[in-house]
Parts: C-alpha cells; sequence; structure tokens
C-alpha cells in the first residue's frame, strides 16, 4: 500500500490541468504584464467612400506583440482580457491613443468632413465601466469633437439585457457619437431590438462578402435603407467584390482590397497620398 501511495504522490498531475488550461493560464499572466513592457499597439484600416475614393477615416484594431509568441490576435486575447478583468484597462488605452491619434491627423489633414476613427468597444466594457464619463474625458482631453469618434458595438444579448449598456449607449448618442453595428447579421440578430440600439450604422459582416452572399448583403442594404441607416462592407479584398457592391448601392467600404490594418506612421502616409491608391 505504501507503493501505492508513493506512486500516486509522484504521478503527475495531468488529470487537474489540461494542456488547454495551461496554455490559457500562461496568456493571462503574459496578458497582465503586457501592460509594463508596453506590448500594445493600435494599427489602424482605412475606411474607404465608393463616392469619390476618399478615405472617411479608419478603424483602430489593438495589436498584442507578444515576446516570444510574436503578434496573438485581439480575437484571442480580448475575450482573455474580458476574463480577467483587464479590459476596462486596455479599452480606455485603445480610446485614447486612437483619438489623440485623430487630433493630430484632423490638424495635419484638414477636410470636410473631417476624418473619423471608430473604436471597437465590447458589451463587458459597456456594461460595467462608467464608460460615457470616461469617453468625455477623453474626447476633452485629446481634443477631438465627440461628433468624430465611432464606436463599433457587436449585437449581443448581454447589451441589451443590461440596463447599464442600454443607458450608456443613450448618453454616447447623446453626445454625438455615433454607434456602428459591427459583424451585422451574424450575431444574436432580433430586428425588433435593432431600434432600440440606436446605432448609426450597420457594418455588414465580412463572412458575407468572401462568401459572396449577395442576396443577404441586398437585403442588409434594403433593410438600412427603411430604416435610414449607413451600412460599411467590411473584408472587401478583390476588385470583383468592390462592383459588385457598387452595384448594390453600398457606399462605404473597408477590406484588404485598398489596405490591411496598419501602423500610425503608415496610415499617415496612406492619408497623405491621396487617390494613389
Ligand atoms: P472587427 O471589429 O470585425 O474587425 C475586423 C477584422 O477583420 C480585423 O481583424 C481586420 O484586420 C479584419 N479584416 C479587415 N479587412 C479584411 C479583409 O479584407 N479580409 C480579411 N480576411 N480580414 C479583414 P483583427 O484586427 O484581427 O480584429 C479581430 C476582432 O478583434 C475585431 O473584429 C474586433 O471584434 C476585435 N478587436 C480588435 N481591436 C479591438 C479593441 O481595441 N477592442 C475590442 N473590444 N475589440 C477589438
Ligand atoms: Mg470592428
Ligand atoms: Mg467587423
Ligand atoms: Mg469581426
Amino acid at each position: 500500500r505504501l507503493a501505492e501511495a508513493i506512486e500516486h504522490e509522484i504521478d503527475p498531475p495531468a488529470s487537474i490541468l489540461s494542456t488547454e488550461e495551461i496554455e490559457r493560464f500562461q496568456l493571462e499572466t503574459d496578458l497582465l504584464l503586457a501592460w509594463e513592457h508596453q506590448e500594445f499597439e493600435l494599427f489602424y484600416q482605412p475606411l474607404v467612400s465608393l463616392e469619390d475614393g476618399a478615405t472617411i477615416g479608419f478603424e483602430a484594431l489593438v495589436r498584442w506583440q507578444h515576446p516570444t509568441r510574436g503578434c496573438i490576435s485581439p480575437a484571442v486575447f480580448i475575450p482573455c482580457a474580458e476574463k480577467i478583468g483587464s479590459i476596462d484597462q486596455l479599452g480606455l488605452w485603445v480610446l485614447h491613443q486612437a483619438c489623440s491619434q485623430l487630433k493630430v491627423w484632423q490638424e495635419q489633414f484638414p477636410q470636410k468632413p473631417p476624418l473619423t476613427v471608430s473604436v471597437n468597444v465590447s458589451s463587458v466594457q459597456l456594461s460595467q465601466s462608467d464608460l460615457p464619463d470616461r469617453i468625455r474625458e477623453i474626447c476633452k482631453d485629446t481634443g477631438i469633437a465627440p461628433g468624430s469618434l465611432r464606436l463599433e458595438i457587436t449585437e449581443s444579448s448581454s447589451i441589451e439585457n443590461s440596463e447599464r449598456a442600454m443607458t450608456s449607449l443613450e448618453q454616447l448618442k447623446a453626445m454625438g457619437i455615433q454607434l456602428y453595428l459591427d459583424d451585422f447579421g451574424t450575431g444574436y440578430s432580433s430586428l425588433s431590438r435593432l431600434q432600440d440600439l440606436r446605432v448609426d450604422v450597420l457594418k455588414i459582416d465580412r463572412s458575407f462578402v468572401s462568401q459572396k452572399k449577395w442576396e443577404v448583403i441586398w437585403s442588409i442594404i434594403l433593410l438600412a435603407e427603411s430604416l435610414g441607416l449607413e451600412v460599411i462592407a467590411e473584408g472587401v479584398e478583390t476588385t470583383d467584390d468592390l462592383e459588385k457592391l457598387r452595384l448594390l448601392g453600398c457606399k462605404r467600404v473597408q477590406g484588404f482590397l485598398f489596405s490591411e490594418p496598419i501602423n500610425a506612421q503608415e496610415a499617415t502616409d496612406w492619408i497623405g497620398t491621396p487617390f494613389a491608391h
């Protein structure tokens, strides 16, 4: 029995943590350290008007340059940041960074209407923090008009069922901030609540473009029109896609055909060379 016990003791605790769990735990630890090491950077992807080819603004997309694993996708580490409770800090950093960069661009490249920036906010951010107050401060600090800022939210039951989040959206709208509904058509979709969310723009999810679901895209464009909303098509990768979208009446697009997300300096060069793209 003693032998048995000893054997038991020295057995690796394989059943306690799976490899997956160990990896996730490691990621969470690294994410906490990423702050001190300043491993986050904001990238920007141009939003282009199909009417005149002009750059309307940029979507800010966060990047994490991990010391050993390279660039980790926000699709991976944002949910992780939400879990460990650092999404508020990260989200506010992203907002501040995006707004100060926008201020620089607006001064360097005055245009009518002024350049805009859109920032992704998760439902966790919306329901947990006093986001409207923080954003008001950030606009003041950085000197940008709230009318130049767009927030991208996704359809989610946690927004629609949270009074806090809905109130926050109301307050943000009242400040003059536009709301984009991201990944439209893929989420928890209740068309009847679409108006409650008070969004200004539907971003057609890139899966519809990549799968060439033109009937669906056309339906979304008609829906938006009848609700008085604008649309932006994301994930435009080919000139064929672009021509099709143009025929369907889409006026604003975003995608690798124009540019991948690029760093602030590259984005500055991008605005500085109009119509070269
Ligand atoms: P999203 O907001 O829907 O952003 C669009 C994603 O599609 C970006 O991926 C972008 O790089 C990618 N994309 C754009 N055009 C094309 C294209 O033509 N083809 C293909 N294949 N992909 C394209 P990314 O940067 O990896 O971001 C993934 C998601 O992570 C975002 O989806 C957004 O939900 C989230 N995210 C990114 N930055 C932030 C942030 O600062 N805060 C929060 N809460 N979420 C963020
Ligand atoms: Mg987005
Ligand atoms: Mg999107
Ligand atoms: Mg997406």
